[in-house]
């Protein structure tokens, strides 16, 4: 597979041509931002372990029959996947209250909905992702009728699926985020799960302890983001103990003066 042309650079991912007019390679950056590209930071490693976390989830979904533009995971930072069309909303499911929910409507954080809360954003940082109705996105023709019924059991089948995956390693999915895409390919048009899946953009907390092992670690200043990734990437067996992504703290080796007599 030849990589082409760069076709789009977004916050943490770029996506190249290749050879294949329906294929294209998603590169995992390294970059992190939050609050609408305000804050900004680059973590080593962090590419790596979502491109490499993202391709199990798909793969697992994949196998449960939710279509993705997955194909394969090529090397340690890039997948090759089908081009898609992304449609403008970001989807999200939440089963615990937190973050912009908690501060939109004073629910208390940490609520335990009784049943999966699924919204909708309008993809628009310039306006910091408004939460739209299913009236605006069909009054503004985002997706059609069938188009948004069709997502919404998707989306509520991802997280039965992901909830139980991380039960089964001791994690709660908090919420999470989700994009789909249109394809067309010999004139049939297909919707299908797109982007990436990770901890960039899941809420995960530790079962026991609520330790934060996802992106609010930047959010919030809590640090040692790498080692939560790695920690995720461990517990879904993707990654031994021994790692070869060095963590950021992790102290350089000191030289070793040797002392002449
Ligand atoms: P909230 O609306 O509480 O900020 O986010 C809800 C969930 O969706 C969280 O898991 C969060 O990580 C994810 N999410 C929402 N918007 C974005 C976004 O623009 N980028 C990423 N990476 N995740 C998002």
């Amino acid at each position: 597979m030849k990589k082409g042309k760069k076709l789009y650079e977004g916050k943490a991912k770029i996506i190249y041509a290749t050879n294949d007019k329906n294929l294209v390679i998603q590169h995992f950056k390294d970059d992190a931002t939050a609050f609408n590209n305000q804050k900004k930071d680059v973590i080593e490693g962090k590419g790596i372990l979502n491109n490499r976390i993202s391709e199990h989830i798909l793969t697992q979904l994949s196998n449960v029959g939710i279509k993705n533009h997955l194909v394969k995971r090529l090397n340690m930072r890039e997948q090759l996947v089908k081009l898609v069309e992304i449609i403008p909303i970001e989807f999200i499911v939440r089963n615990i209250a937190t973050g912009s929910l908690t501060k939109r409507l004073g629910i208390e954080d940490g609520t335990v909905l009784d049943y999966p809360l699924v919204e909708y954003c309008l993809k628009k940082d310039e306006l910091g992702d408004p939460l739209v109705s299913r009236e605006h996105i069909l009054a503004f023709k985002w997706m059609d009728v069938f188009e948004l019924d069709f997502i919404y059991e998707e989306v509520r089948r991802i997280n039965d699926f992901l909830q139980g995956m991380f039960r089964g390693v001791g994690i709660k999915l908090v919420d999470f985020k989700v994009e789909f895409g249109r394809s067309e390919i010999d004139g049939k048009r297909e919707v299908m799960l797109a982007d990436e899946i990770s901890p960039d953009t899941c809420r995960l907390w530790d079962m026991r302890t609520d330790k934060k092992l996802d992106k609010d670690r930047f959010r919030n200043d809590l640090g040692n983001l790498v080692e939560a990734y790695q920690e995720v990437a461990i517990r879904l067996n993707l990654l031994h103990e021994q790692s070869n992504i060095r963590p950021l703290n992790y102290p350089k080796p000191k030289a070793v003066k040797i002392k002449k007599k």
